[in-house]
């Protein structure tokens, strides 16, 4: 279980690494063209989007409304266009966390209903470093600790003065030293 966890826990930080590098190539890349993505559910009855722009990323939800049974557009495609302000999607006006490019929202026109979430590029970043920069830390307060006390077990940091040959903690089988 211990190690199924670690496993995960290693998963999930090369995921947030890899994430939070694409997002600043998508960040670097929105100064150049702004990429639009749209797909649309078989049924119609469901369309996701998701755009570049030049300071924050949007993403929405489309749904059908109303008693019109108007359907989404059939369409998956990935295309390029000029960049965009992510002022022009955002608008400077309103909330507090609207005004530094968080938005949240939900609109609707009669026939399609539209759920929207944006945010910018540097708080994307800002969540994905948290976990690879805290094992960085950890791992280098280990190597830090292992230098000073030799004597600890290189495992899981257990004093084992006492118990050289094997760690009583992790159960770590430790190479006798010398000959
Ligand atoms: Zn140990």
């Amino acid at each position: 279980m211990r190690r199924v966890l670690r496993i995960l826990f290693n998963v999930a930080t090369v995921v947030s690494l890899v994430l939070c590098v694409v997002t600043m190539a998508a960040w670097v890349l929105s100064y150049q063209a702004r990429d639009f993505f749209s797909w649309t559910q078989a049924d119609r009855r469901l369309r996701l989007v998701a755009e570049t722009h030049r300071h924050g990323l949007a993403a929405g939800v489309f749904v059908p409304v109303g008693t019109g049974g108007r359907l989404l557009p059939p369409e998956a495609r990935w295309k390029y266009t000029a960049p965009k302000s992510y002022a022009q999607t955002v608008g400077s006006q309103g909330t507090f966390f609207k005004r530094f490019g968080f938005v949240f929202e939900y609109s609707e026109n009669g026939a399609f209903a539209l759920r929207q979430l944006a945010c910018p590029y540097w708080f994307i970043m800002l969540l994905t470093t948290i976990l690879p920069a805290a094992r960085l830390a950890a791992w280098r307060r280990r190597a830090r600790r292992l230098s000073l006390h030799p004597t600890v077990c290189r495992h899981c940091g257990y004093d084992l003065r006492a118990t050289p040959d094997r760690c009583p903690e992790c159960g770590t089988v430790l190479k006798a030293k010398g000959g």
